[in-house]
């Protein structure tokens, strides 16, 4: 949709290459004409994200480091985006991490720095982000994060991813209601399985989720970058201004097979 967010100023988070969900949700909001900021944590990330952006002719406004398990970090991150560019428009939150060892075998066997390494990084930082970027977000604006199936029921494996997401996705409704005087929404994705480097790599028996999905799904089929890209397109664009505390499923329907 050419021209949706023409003039709109969005914050795209957790590009670490192309396979990378948040990009498929860069290349949906260019499309749509929205001026981009990027943020991203490791210099390896931000290397692939300048390959990206010139492999693609998409020219930031801003490019700026951001580790979003450091409150310092994010109220830096910000004031750089509200010097240099004013006003934003919409936040695309799109980073997770757990250890490796706490994505596989018995989530009883989680250990206590294990469970705050996940919710520090997965879901307390949509809290610390929303409460910077309302600061800039003078115009109102929408918040749109990524989560899973695995907040809703057990999926082997995620354990302590699952738990995270499933406080993420709670922090989207309390987030809504503290954010909706000030025409900000807050909204989630809950997407299918993605062959992404945290996905491939974290989650154990990831092939088998996919499989399932093939089988399984009422659509036969996974959903790629794209799809849930143009999905946040739609949450961060005015054509959700009704929608707010929300999860919206982008997985072939998964979700309601039983
Ligand atoms: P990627 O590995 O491509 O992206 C994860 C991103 O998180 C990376 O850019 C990484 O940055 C960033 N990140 C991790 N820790 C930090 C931190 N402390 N500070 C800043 N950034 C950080 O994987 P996905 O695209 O799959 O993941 C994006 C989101 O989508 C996650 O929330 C994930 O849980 C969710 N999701 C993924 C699904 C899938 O099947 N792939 C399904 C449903 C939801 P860096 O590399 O620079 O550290």
């Amino acid at each position: 949709m050419p021209g949706l967010m023409s003039g709109k100023n969005i914050v795209v988070t957790g590009i670490a290459n192309s396979r990378s969900i948040a990009w498929g949700i860069a290349k949906s909001l260019h499309e749509a004409g929205a001026n981009l900021i990027f943020t991203y944590r490791k210099e390896r990330s931000f290397q692939k994200l300048t390959q990206l952006l010139d492999e693609n002719g998409v020219k930031p406004l801003l490019c700026v480091a951001c580790d979003v398990s450091s409150d310092e970090s994010i109220a830096a991150a910000f004031a750089e985006i509200k010097e240099k560019v004013g006003v934003i428009h919409g936040l695309a939150h799109s980073v997770a991490f757990a250890e490796k060892d706490d994505l596989q075998g018995e989530f009883v066997a989680t250990t206590r720095e294990g469970f705050q390494l996940a919710h520090d990084v997965s879901a307390y930082s949509l809290v610390a982000m929303a409460r910077e970027a309302r600061g800039v977000m003078t115009e109102g604006g929408s918040i749109v994060t990524q989560s899973y199936l695995g907040a809703e029921r057990m999926v082997r494996n995620y354990n302590v991813m699952g738990v995270a997401k499933a406080s993420l996705e709670a922090s989207v409704r309390y987030l809504a209601e503290d954010l909706g005087k000030e025409q900000i929404r807050v909204n989630a994705i809950s997407a299918g399985p993605i062959r992404t480097l945290s996905a491939k790599g974290g989650v154990a028996g990831f092939n088998d989720i996919i499989t399932a999905m093939e089988e399984k799904a009422p659509l036969r089929r996974n959903v790629d970058q794209d799809e849930v890209g143009d999905a946040t397109l739609f949450l961060l664009s005015r054509l959700s201004r009704g929608v707010t505390g929300e999860v919206i499923h982008v997985d072939s329907g998964f979700h309601i097979v039983g």
